[in-house]
């Protein structure tokens, strides 16, 4: 008998109290701008993404999987407890920066440690069999943060410490974590740099930020030596280059490193909207990534693919390229149409859409030849 695909979700509403306040760049003086303007990592981007999927018939069905604030031990497999402490004091005034870059408001220490703890439940349902695949939207992000410090809008890292959990709590030995937020997910990176039971590849615009993570030749170190793989690509790359990146070097490697889970950092400001980076990817994009972490999971683990929530930073085209994501992660039913591209037939006729281009080629070929020295590519 066909076995019915049970997708899980893990959403909260109070994700959306994450508050980030204006946004102050770096808080100089004089003020930088004629009137505050709203931080952009809003809460509105992940409260639109469920909501398209509620409209779109998504998340009907989906099991939901509530979220519990991540523990202390749970957070410390990554994060050091000066700075779990530091999070809650600063939690406890009226905000302030986690690190660089990474603010929060009064009690904002609940909200990262629901993100955490949800994208640990995720993997929970994932590991255990109670769901196939789930999708942690959740909010605020984490692939930029530190074991010490937040960064770039991300408190507490959830995909790290959801692989820790998977690896202490249910005896997975080798985790890949794929990323492809449009930014370096240095935090990631950082967590397990000399460590290959985790396979840590990220697609990314070359150079965006942080400055200086990211390029091809950071491979990582000591035994982990080959398991840090990075694909810098060039701006303007769109859903060509990103599918002749995984067919070329992700679906390679992964099925040679056979992880026993993968998780996704799913960052949606790769697209072609989106105000924080030059790329070009569209909604058909994302629903190709998504398929092929889909297939690599299917032939490495039985299915068991946790997707968590990153960046996306476009108010109305990101959560569209979210929604298609929890789309194709539980398929169509017959007769059901896939999420319309707000974009129009723009979005298929673009030149990103239909060429690589020669810069992404070389780019592509250029971390190609490095990773080859530890992996057939
Ligand atoms: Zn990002």
């Amino acid at each position: 008998m066909p076995h019915e695909r049970n997708v899980g979700l893990v959403f909260d509403d109070r994700f959306l109290t994450h508050n980030t306040g204006i946004d102050l760049i770096g808080d100089v003086t004089p003020y930088p701008f004629a009137e505050p303007i709203a931080h952009v990592s809003s809460p509105a981007l992940v409260g639109r993404a469920k909501h398209l999927m509620d409209l779109f018939g998504v998340s009907d069905r989906m099991q939901r999987i509530a979220a519990a604030p991540a523990s202390d031990e749970q957070l410390s497999a990554y994060h050091t407890l000066d700075f779990i402490a530091r999070v809650t004091q600063i939690a406890q005034t009226d905000g302030g920066d986690t690190g660089a870059g990474a603010p929060i408001g009064r009690g904002g220490d609940r909200v990262a440690r629901l993100a955490a703890g949800g994208t640990i439940a995720a993997t929970d349902a994932v590991m255990t069999g109670r769901a196939d695949a789930a999708y942690a939207l959740v909010r605020p992000p984490g692939h930029h943060a530190m074991a010490d410090q937040g960064m770039g809008f991300c408190v507490f890292n959830n995909a790290v410490v959801a692989a820790r959990q998977a690896q202490r709590i249910h005896g997975a030995e080798r985790v890949l974590i794929l990323d492809w937020d449009v930014h370096h997910g240095n935090g990631t990176q950082a967590a397990f740099w000399s460590d290959p039971s985790v396979l840590f590849i990220s697609l990314h615009q070359d150079d965006l930020y942080p400055a200086g993570w990211g390029a091809a030749d950071q491979v990582g170190i000591d035994a982990g030596e080959g398991f840090t793989v990075n694909i810098p690509l060039p701006a303007g790359s769109g859903n060509m280059a990103y599918a002749a990146a995984f067919s070329r070097i992700v679906a390679p490697i992964a099925r040679q490193f056979d992880p026993d889970l993968v998780i996704v950092s799913a960052g949606q400001d790769a697209s072609v909207f989106d105000p924080l980076a030059r790329m070009s990817l569209t909604l058909a994009g994302y629903q190709a990534m998504t398929e092929t972490m889909m297939a690599i999971a299917g032939e490495c683990c039985d299915g068991r693919l946790v997707i968590t929530q990153e960046g996306g930073y476009a108010p109305q085209y990101a959560p569209y390229c979210s929604a298609t994501i929890a789309q194709t992660l539980v398929g169509l039913v017959p007769d059901e149409v896939p999420i319309p591209d707000p974009y129009g037939e723009r979005a298929a006729n673009q030149p990103a859409s239909n060429e690589i281009g020669l810069d992404a080629e070389q780019a592509i070929e250029r971390a190609a030849s490095v990773l080859g020295t530890y992996w057939s590519t």
